[in-house]
């Protein structure tokens, strides 16, 4: 059962903040796949809904002028798989975008849903990591551009002030041009499983050398995370097999991973070790680089 106090629905992004300004214990709901279930379960009870599906200017994927990729927060996985831009210029976000849920879910769960839930396991957070990709957060009282490592303060918990919404989120074309990446789920099972790690992967290669690796990990820690120490190595180093496994080794340096009924702090370390070369091995041929035998 849903104990729903109010539902509102936003025409328009500038009435969904008027709404949200009066009365800041609006709680969101944009495809509802999250929120939903959590009434279901007992949480936000009494809960009055503010309704932003309809906000058509949200769902928008778009490339400007200087390069810069607009992710609008209502777009679904769907749209993010299918669309031509996303395909073409970031293939990991659509491999991460058809990995998540099933079609139905797809059909109507959107990103910027699956970043303000502020769950580590969300599908399309290793990838926007991985990317240094910007959240626009608009309020009454303006603006603010955040990057999406500053925007996860812990597990469940994301810096989204009252009054705020996300209206989209921006890759500058420094962040995605010239890279090549991979994403690769881990789960029990291929469609409708919650990962049990997320590995996102972008590199840039010249000659045979690797001048650029962006590491993101979901389910490696309470949030999802990048690794530094491993992204730093890589860094001008020769591409080889050895290269490779010594960047897994130190990927798993970054992480703190816990045991759950999914899988245990050991196996987890294990698939990062193992899933970023092969995440990386994909990355590199994508990015131009030889394929290693
Ligand atoms: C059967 C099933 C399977 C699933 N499988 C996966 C999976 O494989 N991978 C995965 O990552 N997730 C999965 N999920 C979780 C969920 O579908 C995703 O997290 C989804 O992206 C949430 O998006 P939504 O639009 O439905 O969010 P909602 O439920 O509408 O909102 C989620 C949260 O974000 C807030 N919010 C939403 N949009 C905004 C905004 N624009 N500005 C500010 N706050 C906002 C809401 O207030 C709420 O707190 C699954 C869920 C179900 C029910």
């Amino acid at each position: 059962m849903y104990n729903i106090k109010g539902y509102l629905d936003a025409c328009t992004v500038s009435e969904a903040i008027e709404l949200l300004a009066q009365n800041p214990n609006l709680r969101i709901i944009a495809g509802g796949t999250d929120v939903l279930i959590k009434m279901q379960h007992g949480q936000f009870q009494e809960a009055e809904l503010l309704s932003i599906r309809t906000l058509e200017s949200m769902a928008d994927i778009k490339k400007l002028e200087d390069g810069t990729m607009i992710i609008g927060a209502l777009a679904t996985f769907s749209q993010i798989f299918n669309d031509p831009i996303i395909q073409a210029e970031i293939p990991a976000l659509a491999e991460a975008a058809v990995s998540m849920g099933g079609p139905q879910i797809r059909n109507i769960a959107t990103i910027g849903g699956n970043i303000c839930n502020g769950a580590t396991s969300a599908d399309s957070a290793s990838t926007l990591f991985a990317l240094n990709a910007s959240l626009r957060l608009e309020s009454k009282t303006g603006a603010r551009l955040v990057p999406i490592r500053e925007f996860y303060l812990g597990p469940g918990k994301v810096d989204l002030k009252p009054g705020e919404i996300l209206t989209e989120f921006r890759v500058a074309p420094e962040d995605y041009r010239g890279f090549g990446g991979h994403y690769i789920k881990f789960a029990a099972r291929k469609a409708m499983d919650i990962a049990t790690l997320g590995v996102s992967v972008m590199c840039k290669v010249a000659a045979k050398t690797l001048t650029e690796v962006r590491i993101g990990l979901g389910v490696a820690g309470p949030t999802p995370l990048r690794c530094v120490e491993a992204e730093e190595f890589a860094k001008g180093q020769e591409i080889s097999k050895d290269t490779l496994a010594q960047i897994g080794k130190l990927a798993v340096k970054s992480t703190n991973a816990r045991t759950s009924w999914r899988a245990s702090k050991e196996y987890r370390e294990h698939l990062v070790e193992e899933l970023v070369q092969r995440a990386l091995k994909t990355a590199i041929v994508r990015a131009g680089g030889e394929e290693l035998a």
